[in-house]
């Protein structure tokens, strides 16, 4: 018997730097009892690892030291029952809080470009998402690691809305960032992403735009259920 209702899809939440995706593509994982792959995350890790391991040094990206790492990294998600999400692990260590600060976030991008960073993160999230049924968050789901997925969304916000976002998320923790600092970093980021060589970020043909600038978390997954019926009714 055909069961329509429970056919699982692959949703790509692509766009922006802190446009809110993960958070976003996070509910609506819990909503629907997906997996949630936040793939950033992954970038972040090797960048982290890179940093720790001297392949970045004074803010300088050796590209070649960086890829002799990517042999040596192992990245694996574990889910934490009590945060009611994933927690990333590089080579068995809780890496989730160093991979979020300012000095990991300044490096990513030109870690992101390097190809085979890339080849090595693609395969790994193509591996993930093989049964589908999973939401992933990025910057090139919808056009690079799952081309056919069925609900393509691409998030954008103003700037400075985003900026202040990030800014207080990072307060909360405790860092002591400036805001110029943060709105500096978020539109250098999107610069790189838009204008890397390699599978550069931009919005699929067929992805559906959600500008969440002066939207609420709940706005948003209105707006995402209606999106996820007219998809699975597809
Ligand atoms: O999503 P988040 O802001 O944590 O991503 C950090 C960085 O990782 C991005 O600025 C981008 O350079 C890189 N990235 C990427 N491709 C993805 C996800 C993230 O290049 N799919």
């Amino acid at each position: 018997m055909e069961c329509t209702d429970t056919k699982k899809i692959i949703i790509a939440v692509d766009g922006f730097s802190s446009c809110g995706k993960s958070t976003f593509a996070k509910a609506i994982a819990a909503e629907l009892g997906y997996i949630f792959i936040d793939t950033g995350a992954m970038y972040r890790a090797v960048t982290l690892y890179a940093l720790d391991h001297g392949a970045i040094r004074s803010g300088i990206v050796d590209d070649d030291a960086v890829k002799r790492t990517l042999a040596d990294i192992v990245i694996d998600f574990r889910f934490n029952q009590a945060r009611g999400a994933s927690d990333i692990y590089v080579n068995g260590d809780l890496a989730e809080g160093r991979i979020r600060t300012i000095e990991v976030s300044n490096c990513v991008s030109a870690v992101s470009s390097i190809r085979e960073v890339r080849e090595k993160l693609v395969a790994m999230q193509q591996q993930m998402g093989r049964k589908r049924g999973v939401v992933m968050d990025g910057r090139d789901i919808g056009t690079v690691v799952f081309p056919d997925a069925e609900l393509k969304i691409f998030m954008t916000a103003d700037p400075h809305v985003r900026a202040v976002r990030r800014y207080e998320e990072l307060r909360a923790k405790g860092d002591d960032v400036s805001l110029e600092e943060i709105e500096e970093n978020v539109i250098s980021r999107d610069k790189a992403d838009m204008t890397r060589a390699i599978s550069p970020l931009r919005k699929a043909d067929d992805a559906i735009v959600l500008d969440n600038s002066a939207m609420s978390v709940s706005e948003q997954m209105e707006w995402f259920r209606e999106r996820f019926r007219e998809a699975v009714s597809r």
